[in-house]
């Protein structure tokens, strides 16, 4: 409504901001953004901003995804409206406020069926017509890179030193890259509360509070902007692809999930409970077990992806669950009461979030809806196939098994489900067909 407009245009230029920059999120979770100058921002709210469906509705080939208002209809505007509940102040960039955008129809009003925040508002609202109410903490890795005009990509890894895991300050960092990017991600109001190098040389990790599943899903597709965007400041490459280097393991999108009720009782507790846990919490397990084949296809989609699996990672490989087993797909930290909940180590850094939490909530739901009950959990080492089953092993394979699980797909809905399906069919077939340097060595002398 205006006058509550006119409030946010007034405290905007009051903290001298004269520049608005609505950012959403497409289907790849990459931000897509429009800067509009203040005076212009109620015309914004009133009409949306008009943007090209391309990124929703056309294969990266130009193929057309079919569904309503793509290539075939002369691919007609998106209007983006923007949120107003979530202006902040852009840290890096005196003057300029940031402002998330919701992706409509703009002949109908209506929320576009692909857009990834309507997408997880409409999984949660069915979470809480069965009372769960999800609360998830998102932990995220990322590679530094540096510009190396010598390198075949044009990039190398930033600070890269045998023995570069896990060390502290200025030795593995030495340009402060870490302390650098947590204050201003911190001012951003995206809920960081500590990062970390990790395990290998130009890796590093930041850990982000926890809240409501939809607070969640916004802070980390911002958080990861943000990071790109800082290190560009710099002239360097922050990438959250999954598997980027031969010699260093891959980077995690580790969901910390556990649902709440309306008193805000944590849901998973239960200290007479199996394990500690409650029914909710066994359920919530066995449905992100059963539905894993169809989720690696959100929470791992790309043809890198893949890579990061496999044995002796700490990234999954298999389908299982332990208690606090780093080696299982899905892990349980050993706190108890209030801050029971599970860890999902399933996704990578290159999950788009809306879709990775909406995922995984449907998945838990549904495990919650049929009572299921998860196996023993594993015991020692995750990575033994004789045990347990194996998660896909490419993205063919993981659409195959999201296109298979129509109770997954009923809750996340046709819309999306066919967009996301061609979209990502077409970039696995271009990869299937794109012969690479491996392949070169591996035959070209040989055979
Ligand atoms: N990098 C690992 C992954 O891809 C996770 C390592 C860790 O436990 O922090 O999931
Ligand atoms: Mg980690
Ligand atoms: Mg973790």
């Amino acid at each position: 409504d205006t006058p509550s407009v006119r409030r946010h245009l007034n405290r905007l230029a009051a903290e001298g901001i004269d520049v608005v920059r609505v950012t959403y999120p497409d289907l790849l979770g990459t931000d897509r953004a429009r800067d509009v100058l203040l005076d212009h921002l109620p015309a914004a709210c009133e009409h949306g901003l008009a943007f090209c469906r391309a990124v929703y509705h056309t294969t990266p080939r130009g193929g057309v995804v079919p569904v309503t208002g793509g290539l075939d209809a002369g691919l007609p505007d998106i209007a983006v409206r923007p949120d107003l509940d979530t202006l902040v102040a852009l840290p890096w960039e005196p003057g300029v406020a940031a402002c998330l955008g919701d992706v409509t129809d703009p002949a109908t009003g209506r929320p576009a069926p692909e857009s990834p925040r309507d997408l997880l508002r409409g999984v949660l609202a069915r979470c809480a017509e069965h009372g769960l109410l999800p609360v998830a903490g998102p932990e995220l890795e990322y590679f530094l890179c540096e510009p190396a005009p010598d390198a075949p990509q044009g990039w190398r890894r930033y600070s890269d030193h045998p023995g570069n895991v896990y060390t502290s300050g200025l030795r593995a960092d030495p340009d402060n890259h870490l302390l650098r990017v947590l204050r201003p991600l911190r001012d951003l109001g995206v809920g960081v509360s500590s990062g970390n190098h990790e395990f290998d040389s130009a890796q590093f990790e930041i850990n982000l509070t926890h809240s409501d599943a939809m607070a969640a899903a916004d802070r980390s597709f911002r958080f990861k902007a943000a990071v790109k965007e800082l290190a560009r400041k710099e002239g360097r490459l922050a990438t959250f692809m999954a598997k980027p280097f031969n010699d260093a393991g891959g980077s995690g999108f580790h969901l910390h999930l556990s649902c709440r009720d309306h008193e805000g009782h944590n849901l998973f507790d239960d200290s007479a409970g199996a394990y500690g846990l409650s029914a909710t919490a066994r359920h919530a397990i066995a449905g992100v077990l059963t539905h894993a084949p169809a989720l690696t296809a959100l929470a791992n989609p790309t043809v890198n992806s893949f890579k990061r699996f496999g044995p002796d990672t700490l990234a999954p490989w298999l389908i299982d669950w332990g208690l606090d087993n780093r080696s299982a797909m899905v892990r349980i930290p050993p706190e108890r009461g209030a801050g029971t909940r599970l860890e999902l180590r399933l996704g990578d850094a290159s999950a788009n979030p809306y879709l990775l939490i909406a995922g995984a909530c449907a998945a838990a739901l549904l495990g919650v809806l049929a009572g299921e009950e998860p196996p023993a959990p594993l015991e020692g080492y995750g990575y033994d196939t004789a045990r347990s089953a194996m998660l896909p092993t490419s993205l063919s394979a993981a659409l195959d098994a999201l296109e298979a699980d129509t109770a997954l797909t009923d809750i996340l809905g046709k819309g999306f489900t066919t967009s996301f399906l061609s979209y990502k069919r077409d970039e696995a077939e271009r990869y299937g067909r794109h012969v690479t340097d491996w392949e070169f060595t591996e035959y070209a002398y040989h055979l």
